[in-house]
């Protein structure tokens, strides 16, 4: 699964409708301090079903709608569209490309859309649930978080990147699996036990 290309347009410092197309290999998004690089990737949390508003780094939700400059007056509603590649199918979509799309209005509504056929956030956050790039993957690693990881003990990095591999579900299923066959081993000695009281 890859990104294609990201569109904001009223989202935080982006007033204008504003295309990013994502290239084979790595993309670097330069510019001064303060021009809306962090907003970008604001911008594809959101869209990815963020709802808290401080990991969006806002008080609240309407922070995210431009709100205007002394040139520009404010916008009545912010809009992100995600394109994704899914010719791998990793999204349990059959389409080759899907696209999310999130706006939200001053007045507090919202609307969401998967490939332009309107849809619940349940939705958009179960789509990218175990894929690694919902919400609560670990894809997405803001300034913040890389200090937070860096000085972590080795055991609680460990289990980020685990989770960022997938492989968390996996060491759970082998846990439950691994209680099983303890308890199963344990009524296997009971029965002996009571085999050899009878016999
Ligand atoms: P740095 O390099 O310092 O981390 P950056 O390029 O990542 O900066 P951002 O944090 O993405 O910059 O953008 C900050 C800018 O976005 C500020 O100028 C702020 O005023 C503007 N901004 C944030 N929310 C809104 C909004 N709702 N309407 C208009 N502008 C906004």
């Amino acid at each position: 699964m890859k990104l294609i290309s990201l569109d904001i347009h009223g989202f935080k410092s982006f007033p204008e409708a504003t295309h990013i197309q994502f290239h084979e290999g790595i993309t670097a998004i330069v510019g001064p301090n303060g021009s809306g690089k962090s907003n970008i990737a604001d911008a594809l949390l959101w869209v990815l079903g963020e709802q808290s508003v401080k990991s969006l780094r806002g008080s609240k939700m309407q922070d995210l709608i431009f709100s205007g400059t002394s040139q520009r007056k404010p916008l009545a509603y912010a809009e992100v569209v995600l394109t994704l590649d899914n010719s791998d199918r990793e999204l349990k979509l059959d389409f080759s490309t899907v696209e999310i799309k999130r706006r939200l209005y001053r007045n507090g509504d919202s609307e969401y859309a998967i490939n332009q056929q309107r849809c619940r956030l349940k939705d958009i956050i179960d789509l990218f649930l175990d894929s690694g790039l919902g919400k609560n993957g670990y894809s997405l690693v803001g300034q913040g978080r890389i200090d937070e990881i860096l000085s972590a003990r080795y055991e609680d990095r460990r289990l980020i990147f685990d989770e960022a591999a997938g492989i968390s579900k996996y060491r759970k299923r082998k846990e439950e699996a691994e209680q099983k066959l303890q308890q199963t081993e344990d009524n296997l000695l009971r029965v002996q036990d009571i085999q050899r009281e009878i016999g």
